[in-house]
């Protein structure tokens, strides 16, 4: 049997496949596998699993989601969430937000490469025929509220070391003829047209189709075009496109204060708010009771004393006003709060510092909808940041305001037309830790890539010269950013040839990003693609890319761990004592890398695990970004 991800005691309510059936409510034992999860019976006295009750194999679950409890739930029916699949929804009741939390954290991680997962869900229960939340009578009724965690893009509710977003959606936009696996269904014509969303971000048009979006302000969505790119218009009626990222859809209205920050959980805040290590910090997040919200806020100790977070929770009376610590009442939040920014009353400090997970806007797929081919009058070039296989990298600005990295690619080192064409492939691959690539320069030569800019640079110098006594908590984050990315290009059967630390850079928050995928394709240059080159990767390389050049997501795999041994070295050079013949030789016959003393034996097994001479017993990367994600709850 597959090995238990999570096990815990539920309520299920049963199904109502039938209108008329009755709605019960039943303790059942939950197992969770990767395959299956499964309810059985449950003798609570002797805390023993008696016969299987039923099962939804995980390739079926197309979502997972909160549910709004029931007006006057029981106490033990207060926390349920929602198992989506074909038969519809299985409503699983939780004994508190943490289990419940984790479990909805643990589906979704499971399940966020299945197809067809759903884009809208009903946040409220389908009871006696009706759902409670939009009133359409037929089960199979789309969604009516828009996912905040969209398809693919889980939130990752692991802390973070700097201020971020949660993951933005990747893209399911229609593909090339590249055989790509089944994507979520596109978007059927406008079942979101229509829904109004709050800009988070500023936004300024980078092609006269696109639309400006001022940040705090409501636009209309008229055509989800793609899944990155989205037709709007503002309230006064201008139309055009803009990034789906930079916009929320509007829920409680709280969406356009820096102040609050939706989708974060306790321990996330006391890190956002420890991270900044501000007096009289704070942020105002949903509470862990449905409809509630927290004031979290951060005070220095005196001294050395590292400060502490208070959660304060924001009360209503029975008029509907709103208070904190003492009873000072307010018809708003957002009154409220500016009250508390002046006044501690009651509190240990008043609300001094907005600490906001939205300081910087992500980047756009593209530099505006559908543009690929870049104008080079619209580059200025302000440094050299290093050489590379193809050439000076520079950085500079796109339009004189958006910083790019632009690779200038000398001439006879790449098999360009080819490149050109696969550019529109790259353009479509977006993740949060993957380089940007925004378009390209071809009408002249040399023709230029324009990327992304980090401006911690590369991973491997960050590593050997920026890092000052790193946790190991902070290095696993580094290992859990690049496993992420990597598992969305394994989603897209996108194989990188050349993942290494030197292949990954670092932004201004440390969020590590894997960059030049695929490009080692297009390289013109005998010692670098044959394997036989001293430039080869061999130190990344598995026994199967030595000997037949096989390269598949499972050797991407295997430079993996070997770049999680770099970073757990802090950019040692791997096998240094041995040439890149001894390394072909002794690592077919069964060499491995050592363990690196900042590495543990669990994080030390994570790469030997990738080190399996047998390519199909390495894991997958989103099994590894599962993995890594788990210890980094638990180191936490
Ligand atoms: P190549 O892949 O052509 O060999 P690199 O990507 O290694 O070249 O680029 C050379 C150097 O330029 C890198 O080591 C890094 O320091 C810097 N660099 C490249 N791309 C970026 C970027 N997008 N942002 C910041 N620095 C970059
Ligand atoms: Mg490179």
């Amino acid at each position: 049997m597959s090995e238990r991800l999570l096990e815990d005691v539920f309520i299920k309510r049963s199904q109502q496949k039938k209108k008329t059936s009755p709605l019960n409510y039943k303790e059942r034992l939950f197992i969770l596998t990767k395959e299956k999860i499964s309810y059985y019976d449950y003798d609570p006295e002797k805390m023993k699993k008696k016969g299987l009750k039923g099962s939804v194999d995980v390739e079926k679950i197309k979502g997972v989601e909160n549910v709004l409890p029931e007006e006057n739930a029981p106490a033990d029916r207060m926390f349920p969430f929602q198992i989506i699949y074909d038969e519809g929804p299985l409503y699983v009741f939780a004994k508190n937000d943490e289990v419940r939390r984790q479990w909805i954290h643990k589906l979704k991680q499971v399940v966020r490469f299945n197809n067809d997962l759903i884009q809208k869900y009903h946040p409220c229960f389908w009871a006696d025929g009706i759902w409670l939340c939009c009133q359409q009578e037929v089960k199979q009724a789309l969604g009516c509220r828009v996912l905040e965690t969209p398809n693919g893009g889980f939130t990752n509710k692991g802390s973070r070391r700097k201020s971020r977003k949660p993951l933005p959606p990747t893209p399911q936009e229609e593909k090339s003829s590249r055989p790509l696996p089944p994507q979520p269904p596109p978007r059927e014509e406008g079942p979101s047209a229509g829904m109004t969303v709050i800009a988070e971000y500023e936004y300024t048009p980078m092609t006269e189709q696109d639309l400006q979006l001022r940040k705090g302000e409501e636009y209309t969505i008229l055509e989800m075009v793609d899944t990155n790119w989205w037709r709007a218009a503002d309230k006064y009626g201008n139309e055009g496109y803009i990034p789906s990222n930079y916009v929320v859809e509007a829920g409680n209205g709280l969406e356009r204060f820096d102040w609050y920050c939706k989708n974060m959980n306790r321990s996330q805040a006391e890190n956002l708010l420890r991270t900044e290590n501000k007096d009289g910090g704070f942020l105002v997040r949903d509470s862990s009771k449905a409809g509630k919200y927290t004031v979290s806020l951060f005070t220095k100790g005196g001294g050395d004393a590292p400060g502490s977070c208070r959660h304060y929770n924001i009360c209503t009376t029975a008029q509907g006003q709103y208070y904190l610590a003492e009873r000072h009442n307010f018809s708003s939040i957002p009154d409220l709060i500016t009250y508390h920014q002046h006044n501690s009353a009651g509190m240990v400090c008043r609300l001094k510092y907005i600490v906001s997970n939205r300081r910087c806007a992500p980047s756009t797929a593209g530099l505006g909808y559908g543009v690929w081919e870049i104008d080079p009058r619209h580059l200025t070039f302000i440094k050299e940041l290093g050489n590379g296989q193809f050439g000076v990298v520079k950085y500079g600005k796109w339009q004189g305001q958006h910083d790019v990295a632009i690779k200038m690619i000398k001439e006879g080192s790449m098999s360009e037309d080819d490149f050109i064409e696969e550019a529109k492939v790259m353009m479509k691959l977006r993740h949060e830790n993957l380089v940007q690539l925004y378009g390209v320069c071809t009408k002249q030569r040399p023709i230029y890539i324009v990327t992304e800019f980090l401006s911690n640079g590369c991973l491997l110098t960050y590593l050997r010269e920026d890092l000052n006594h790193p946790s190991p908590v902070l290095l696993l984050e580094m290992c859990k950013d690049v496993s992420e990315g990597m598992a969305y290009l394994e989603s897209q059967q996108y194989i990188h040839r050349d993942l290494a630390a030197r292949n990954c850079l670092v932004d201004s928050n440390g969020t590590v990003k894997v960059t030049d995928f695929g490009l080692s394709r297009y390289v013109l240059d005998d010692e670098y693609t044959s394997s036989a080159g001293s430039k080869f990767p061999v130190r990344w390389s598995p026994p199967e890319v030595l000997l037949y050049c096989k390269f598949s997501s499972k050797s991407d795999i295997w430079a993996f761990g070997v770049l999680m041994w770099e970073v757990y070295t802090l950019g040692r050079m791997p096998y240094e004592r041995l040439n890149n013949t001894e390394i072909v030789e002794k690592v077919s016959s069964g060499l491995r890398l050592y363990r690196p003393q900042l590495a543990n034996e669990r994080i030390y097994s994570i790469m030997t695990t990738c080190w399996s001479d047998k390519p199909e017993e390495r894991p997958t990367f989103q099994e590894l970004a599962v993995t890594v994600q788990d210890l980094l709850y638990e180191l936490q």
